[in-house]
């Protein structure tokens, strides 16, 4: 295909790349020329063990349909390691696809701080690493792309998953701000909420559901993201099963009190209806949109009545 979105010469960092949504990812990319780090730690989904087998299995399956690829099977909580095999093999890195994850789900009585920290070192402190490591790679030579991997859970809640939907809106707003730090030097930053049927989500949802849920469905989003054609940065997007979509904050134009005069629980109770009302909305993108009818508030002073 002539106009087909191409990688060659690129070489692309999927954590977690073992099994699901990252081995789609890796499978593609491996297609269209990239030169793919597999990185999977090959533990089970709610993070014990670890074993070669899941990333070399996908290693093989790159390079028998003609692609280039290394496995490296480190912890993304150890992400420098993981960017050095990038390094040692491919002598660069240009893409970071941090998707790697475990579930420990338990109602927030009965979560452990051991559940809450082991969520927040894989998914926030492991993207955290991976990222860290590679940045200077991608702004020294003004192209890089990083795909954050959030859920449905942390956008929304979602009982039983306290922690899991902490780390997945952490990883959002890390992504928010990565995307105004690297927007200068073409270091685009997206996250993704995908849904898809693998090992994390088959004791979840029903089979038919699973089976026609394919991490395959969502990889094409990923991969246009990182194409270096795509100007998209700080984009959330919820993806899945044929469909794709972006997110954006929307504020009710709420209510603004004038200075001077006592604003009291009681003022607020009285314009309850239209501090909450979405009748009529904003869409602040940056926080100086944020801020801006607290400012104009300030601005115009105590009231003179
Ligand atoms: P999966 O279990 O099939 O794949 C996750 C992979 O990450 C596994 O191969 C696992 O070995 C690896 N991994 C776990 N901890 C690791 C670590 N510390 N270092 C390196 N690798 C590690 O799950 P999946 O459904 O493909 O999930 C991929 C990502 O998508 C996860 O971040 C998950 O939270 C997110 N997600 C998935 C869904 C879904 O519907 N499947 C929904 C929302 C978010």
């Amino acid at each position: 295909m002539a106009n087909e979105l191409r990688f060659d010469g690129k070489v692309v960092i999927i954590t977690g790349a073992g099994n699901g949504l990252g081995r789609s990812h890796a499978l593609l990319f491996g297609s269209r020329g990239a030169k793919v780090v597999v990185n999977d730690l090959g533990g089970g989904h709610t993070g014990e063990g670890k074993s070669s087998a899941a990333a070399d299995k996908v290693v093989e399956e790159i390079k028998a349909l003609g692609g280039e690829a290394v496995a490296n099977y480190d912890s993304v909580e150890d992400g420098a390691k993981i960017v050095q095999t990038a390094l040692d093999h491919f002598k660069r890195v240009d893409i970071v696809v941090n998707n790697a994850g475990i579930l420990r789900d338990v109602s927030f009585p009965k979560m452990t701080q051991d559940d809450w920290d082991l969520i927040y070192r894989v998914h926030v402190l492991g993207a955290f690493r991976v990222t860290h490591a590679a940045w200077p790679y991608l702004r020294d030579q003004g192209y890089g792309r990083v795909i954050m991997t959030a859920s449905a859970a942390g956008i929304y809640g979602n009982f039983g998953q306290a922690n899991y939907s902490m780390a997945k809106l952490g990883v959002a707003g890390f992504a928010s701000t990565l995307a105004i730090e690297g927007k200068k030097k073409n270091v685009n930053v997206n996250t993704i909420a995908p849904i898809a049927g693998s090992r994390m989500t088959e004791t979840i949802l029903p089979p038919e559901l699973i089976a026609s849920l394919k991490p395959e469905y969502v990889t094409p989003l990923v991969a246009w993201l990182c194409h270096e054609n795509c100007e998209e940065t700080g984009g959330l997007f919820e993806v899945g099963g044929g469909f794709f979509g972006k997110l954006r904050w929307e504020r009710t134009k709420g209510q603004t009190f004038r200075m001077g005069r006592a604003i009291t629980p009681e003022t607020v109770k009285s314009s309850w209806g239209k501090i909450t009302s979405f009748e009529e909305t904003e869409h602040p993108a940056n926080v100086m949109q944020s801020m801006a009818p607290i400012l104009a508030n300030v601005q115009a002073g105590p009231s003179l009545g």
